[in-house]
């Protein structure tokens, strides 16, 4: 399961556009060492005039992808009618946070035996978040991974407002994984990497990153999303930095890996070892 000492990165486009355009994100996201990978077919947008996602055909895209390079899919859903078909191309169901309240939604996916990624509304504080983690809890479904990425501020400097505290504040209520989303948080390319490294830092169980082939010309959260080679350079600092943090990065297929793959793991620990879990069964592709 992601948390205790493993770390996972996901990462890929914002929304699936073109089968290429996701090949080229996934193949690049499982190069530089993700554990999973990101893009959504239905995309919660501000206007419903702004692209929507690519629904089912862009499910069964991601599931190429996934089967390409082995990394399994996190994606979201927002309606519960769609709980099932998403579940059947997702190793991972995303709540967004727009629908981090929509109590349907949440009971639904909590039917699913799938881990659920659930992201912190925009104006929700800790406690709301958590219980409506409980609504997915209380059905059964006990893979929750909650997810900060950023709250609405006063500042437009940034994007949302990341609130890197919501870290050990939730490291205290919860044993849930916590992970952190850089892109959205800040809303800027050239901010994810110092924030994704914060997050880590801060003792997050892992990373929501946004990459995209063409940034420019992406259709939705472009300014936000980092090149291949912007993010490979991001996941080479993660892995110099992730043995202070006495965790190792989840890999597709491989189990976790050591944090620094210049220096030896400790086979002789335990608790160092990889239980295979998050990959083989959790969250397989
Ligand atoms: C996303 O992850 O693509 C997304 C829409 O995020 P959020 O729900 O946090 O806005
Ligand atoms: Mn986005």
């Amino acid at each position: 399961m992601l948390g205790g000492d493993h770390f996972a990165v996901m990462a890929g486009p914002c929304a699936v556009e073109t089968r290429e355009q996701l090949l080229l994100a996934a193949h690049a996201v499982a190069a530089a060492g993700a554990g999973v990978l990101r893009g959504g077919a239905f995309k919660p947008r501000t206007s419903p005039k702004s692209f929507q996602g690519l629904g089912e055909a862009g499910l069964r895209m991601l599931a190429e992808a996934s089967a390409a390079t082995g990394l399994p899919v996190v994606t979201e859903v927002m309606d519960p009618r769609d709980v099932e078909l998403v579940a059947t191309h997702a190793a991972v169901l995303q709540i967004g946070s727009r629908n981090m309240q929509n109590f349907p939604l949440l009971r639904e996916v909590g039917r699913q035996r799938k881990p659920v990624l659930l992201k912190r509304g925009a104006a929700a504080t800790l406690d709301e978040l958590l219980l409506a983690a409980d609504y997915v809890l209380q059905e059964g479904n006990e893979q929750v991974i909650l997810c900060e990425r950023g709250v609405r501020a006063f500042d437009p400097s940034t994007r949302y407002l990341l609130d890197l505290a919501a870290v050990p504040v939730l490291r205290q209520r919860t044993n849930l994984p916590i992970v952190v989303d850089p892109s959205h948080g800040t809303g800027s390319a050239s901010l994810v990497a110092p924030m994704a490294k914060a997050a880590m830092m801060a003792g997050a169980d892992g990373l929501l990153i946004e990459v995209h082939p063409a940034p420019e010309q992406a259709l939705c959260d472009g300014k936000q999303a980092l090149l291949p080679a912007e993010f490979a350079a991001l996941m080479q600092e993660l892995r110099r930095l992730l043995p202070l943090c006495g965790k190792r990065m989840v890999r597709a297929g491989g189990g976790a890996v050591a944090g620094n793959p210049s220096q030896p793991s400790q086979p002789s620990q335990p608790s160092q070892q990889s239980t295979g879990s998050f990959d083989d069964e959790v969250i397989a592709p």
